[in-house]
């Protein structure tokens, strides 16, 4: 294995040096001394485990320092041997054992003993929970209601295994959180190639252009901020567009704060700048772009030659001067200047993200995505060192044990045929399209996802899942309390982090590797002899993990095999008992991992001791440029497509067949024909698309500004942290950001409440004037305002604050605090000494629904009223009308322009989509 800090110094080893980390071949033995204890020199004797933090979906590698006296993890730090993380963590990794040993954590199953949601639970037996909801599960596969069974997933944290399980079940009812996170972001890197999110590398970059928070709290965070800071220090310039001054942004050579929603009139000035300076890699664009079938196809009366579609672009995006595109965004021309120099002296050597921020803040967010992506096509940086590769480049895909087949289903709750182009299922519509009477779901899983708090319009999602005949027994897996988790039938308490088994591979540099968290007193008591049939045995109480409890759910969904389920999950080596996790992932390990057998088998090993000793394996280093991998072809046809057998495997050249993109021309498309054919030609193309919050829009003496409310604080999870102590210790509070020309305009000071009132209710917090927001603009973090309804269940007092909700009548809600964060008597000593007593404000729930008509985002900005408190306004108050969001829902739907599409399908059969069902399902 390779120990990835190559500064490796020995600590506590003979001679008493220090190291910053133990040498791999003595974590089952190894002694430090306790610092607590400081000035007396007190040893333990402590166990490392490997395993993957859970705490955002960057999935960093930790070693869980296991004292072999107490049995009990000590804590948590960073796995040396991980090669996206590196040994490294963020705050939040560490927080695990906050997690782990929270005296606040549901331990038992619990079922509901009164109405739904009015907080009556009875502790409940495995056994129990399991035969109901595998039985009510079978009956409705028999009478052939597949699509009435859903799995609603907000922090998935590992890869394929889901997938599989609904595969197995025949069921399309696979349910993400993607359109109120990054869909916009997807959708504009997709129409290019198909692949969905880029793989920028950092490290080896000249110029980096982000259009998110990344040293902050961005996409694949620690892995990603730790390279951004490594290109700076070998002399990259970095460029933060962000209205908001970000702490990424704080570290910008080049801070632009544009108004929201102008960013892609900003970077189509960049382009147009690099191509009136020629700054672009024509050999590049000659091979790569889409022109010919963009001029045969589009501009059919244009010669069919590269300097005809150069012209061709250069006339398109003329309006677009540096000083229309300053003003448009409302900031000096200088820095789209400087921005455009960046990059033309970075040529190859250009690195860019956007996530989240524009792609998901506005109406047509997700141009911006592919503004940015046309800057790596203009000048090369596509898939080169120090440029920006697509994502799956970059990830690594096992294949999974005894995989089922696609089903053949297709539900219209999750796809609907107003979103073809939906990166991915339309989940926050959910409760409108219940309401709409488009379908049902008898059993509903909500898994690490809560939302109620976290999506737009809460209280829809309480009208939605307090009525029984929308949803008919809603099951919460989830390791900690949740609003959600209120208004289930069943509670199921699973494992944190590091009391689970899960695979998942990101791409956090140009290269691929394969993470394996595991439940590390599971492993540590295994290696002490101890033997156990489930994870649960070594987990606190009751919890278990998710593995498991898939296998054993569909065991009994199927009990005689005669659904054609329980075969799926049976033991290769018995079938008379459900697969264990040594078997499964022993599969994956031993047969389709590249190299890992080999080193497994260097040191002794199997592959599945490996990982278990590891946690972490590097699959491959140094990937650029697989575009042009050679691929085998029989043909080329007129259309430029390599085929083998008849099947399409790459694009030809004179110099043969290569790999190209996943797009349907193999090639970037900078026209998208699917787009057109759907019929968005004018959006076919990169360009600029007028937000909802437009600033020239906005009636600035009525009060009226841009709300952006999605930026993250780094040390919270979205609402996984509710049990992290040390987490709400640092950040506890999130106050309106307001420019003091706004304050001041406005009457408003720091402390002081406002109003903040949106199209369907408002919202009342304090507000804190900085210089670090443009004027026109407030935001506020998302990150804080849990609430619990009863004192001592509901969540985690850590964090949440008791509050009342009440139906005002006629869909009116209302929200009001009655005390916040307050110390209380439990276990851990700390909780006593609680001082923060500020829970935050839930503004989510006061949002409409704005689903974009293209990528189906929640498009998050909101064009509010901003004006003091007003009497009888109290902090936290929130009143919303949700006859007003479902209104809006409809005005946003009439943006659509449904499917079927030209062949007839649901959705394009090119575009990407989670448990992808049979070709045939995609036709109506
Ligand atoms: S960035 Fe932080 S929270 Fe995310 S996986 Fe890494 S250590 Fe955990």
């Amino acid at each position: 294995m390779t120990i990835h800090d190559p500064t490796e110094i020995p600590r506590l080893l003979p001679g008493s040096e220090l190291t910053n980390f133990p040498p791999p071949d003595r974590w089952d033995d190894w002694e430090e001394y306790d610092a607590k204890a400081w000035p007396e020199r007190v040893k333990h004797n402590v166990r490392l485990v490997p395993t993957t933090c859970f705490n955002c979906e960057s999935a960093c590698g930790l070693l869980a320092v296991i004292d072999k006296e107490t049995g009990k993890v000590r804590r948590f730090e960073g796995n040396p041997a991980h090669p996206g993380s590196r040994g490294r963590n963020c705050a939040k990794g560490p927080a695990t054992i906050n997690q782990m040993y929270d005296p606040e954590r549901i331990l038992h199953p619990l079922r509901r003993s009164g109405p739904r949601g009015s907080g009556q639970w009875e502790q409940v037996t495995w056994d129990e929970a399991l035969d109901d909801i595998a039985g009510r599960m079978r009956t409705a596969i028999q009478e052939d209601r597949h699509d009435e069974i859903m799995y609603h997933v907000g922090r998935p944290g590992e890869d394929g295994f889901m997938d599989r399980t609904l595969k197995a079940w025949g069921v399309d009812g696979h349910n993400s959180h993607t359109n109120i996170c990054s869909s916009g972001a997807r959708v504009g890197y997709a129409m290019w190639m198909q692949h969905d999110r880029p793989s920028a590398d950092f490290a080896n970059a000249q110029f980096i252009l982000l259009l998110s928070a990344h040293l902050e709290t961005g996409h694949y965070f620690n892995p990603h901020a730790q390279r951004i800071m490594e290109g700076k220090q070998a002399g990259a310039k970095l460029a933060v567009i962000d209205p908001r001054l970000s702490n990424t942004a704080s570290m910008a050579d080049i801070w632009v704060s544009s108004y929201p929603g102008t960013e892609a009139a900003l970077l189509l000035a960049v382009a147009r700048e690099l191509l009136d300076r020629d700054a672009v890699d024509h050999d590049f664009m000659k091979r790569w772009v889409n022109w010919e079938q963009t001029l045969r196809e589009r501009h059919p009366d244009r010669p069919v030659t590269y300097e005809s579609f150069v012209a061709l672009l250069r006339e398109t995006y003329d309006g677009y001067t540096i000083d229309w595109a300053a003003e448009e965004a409302g900031v000096t021309p200088d820095k789209i200047v400087a921005i455009a120099d960046g990059i033309q002296r970075a040529g190859h050597r250009f690195a860019s993200h956007t996530w989240r921020s524009a792609g998901s803040g506005n109406l047509g967010g997700w141009q911006v995505a592919r503004c940015l992506w046309f800057l790596h096509v203009l000048t090369g940086s596509v898939g080169t060192e120090g440029g920006t590769s697509p994502n799956s480049w970059n990830k690594f895909k096992p294949q999974h044990w005894n995989t089922p087949p696609p089903h053949d289903k297709w539900s219209e709750l999750l796809w609907p045929p107003e979103y073809p182009f939906a990166h991915h299922e339309m989940s926050f519509l959910f409760p409108y399209l219940l309401q709409d009477g488009r379908g049902k779901v008898d059993v509903y899983f909500t898994r690490v996802y809560n939302p109620v708090w976290t999506n737009p319009d809460g209280f829809s999602w309480i009208e939605a899942l307090t009525d029984e005949d929308k949803v008919g027994l809603h099951v919460a897996l989830t390791p900690t309390w949740s609003e959600t988790a209120w208004y289930a039938d069943y509670v199921l308490p699973m494992g944190v982090g590091s009391e689970r088994h899960d695979t998942h591979s990101y791409e956090t540099h140009a290269g691929q590797w394969l993470g394996f968290r595991q439940p590390v007193l599971r492993v540590a008591g295994e290696r002490e002899g101890k033997t156990f049939d489930r994870t649960y045995e070594a987990n606190p109480g009751e919890v278990w993990e998710e593995t498991e409890f898939w296998i054993d759910l569909s065991w009994r969904i199927d009990p005689d095999g005669s659904l054609g389920i329980k075969q799926w999950f049976a033991s290769p080596n018995d079938p008379d008992r459900p697969v264990s996790v040594d078997e499964y992932y022993g599969w994956m390990f031993e047969n389709s991992v590249p190299g890992l057998p080999e080193k497994a088998a260097a040191e002794g090993l199997t592959p599945l001791e490996y990982m278990r000793k590891y946690g972490a394996v590097e699959v491959a280093r140094d990937v650029y440029e697989v575009h042009e991998t050679p691929v085998e072809f029989d043909e080329i046809g007129v259309d430029g497509l390599a085929r083998k057998g008849g099947t399409v495997t790459g694009v030809g050249f004179d110099d043969g067949a290569r790999r190209g993109f996943g797009s349907p021309s193999k090639k970037l498309e900078w026209w998208s024909q699917t787009m057109a054919e759907w019929g968005w030609q004018d959006e076919a193309i990169p360009t600029y698309l007028k937000t909802h919050v437009y600033w020239r829009d906005l009636d600035t003496d009525a009060g009226e500004r841009i709300l952006l409310p999605i930026f993250r604080l780094p040390t919270l999870i979205h609402t996984r942290s509710g049990n992290a102590k040390y987490l709400y210790e640092i950040s506890h509070g999130h106050p309106l950001w307001v420019n003091p020309a706004d304050a001041d305009a406005l009457g408003i000071d720091t402390g002081q409440m406002v109003r903040i009132t949106t199209d369907s209710g408002h919202f009342v917090m304090r507000a804190w004037r900085t210089e670090g927001i443009r004027p026109g603009v407030v935001a506020a973090s998302h990150h804080l305002g849990r609430w619990r309804l009863s004192d001592d269940m509901g969540n985690e007092r850590w964090s949440s604050a008791l509050v009342d909700i009440t139906n005002l009548g006629d869909h009116r809600w209302r929200l009001r605090q009655k005390k916040g964060i307050e110390p209380f008597t439990s276990d851990d000593p700390d909780s006593e000494r609680i001082w923060w007593r500020d829970a935050g404000v839930n503004q989510n729930l006061a949002f409409p629904p704005h689903p974009d008509p293209v990528s189906g985002m929640h498009a998050w900005h909101q064009k509010v009223r901003l004006g003091r408190a007003e009497p009888g306004d109290q902090y936290g108050d929130v009143v919303v009308d949700t006859a007003k969001s479902y209104e809006i829902y409809k005005q946003w739907l009439e943006l659509t322009k449904p499917g079927p599409g030209p062949n007839g399908e649901r959705r394009p059969l090119w575009l990407n989509r989670p448990v992808k069902p049979v070709e045939s399902a995609y036709f109506v």
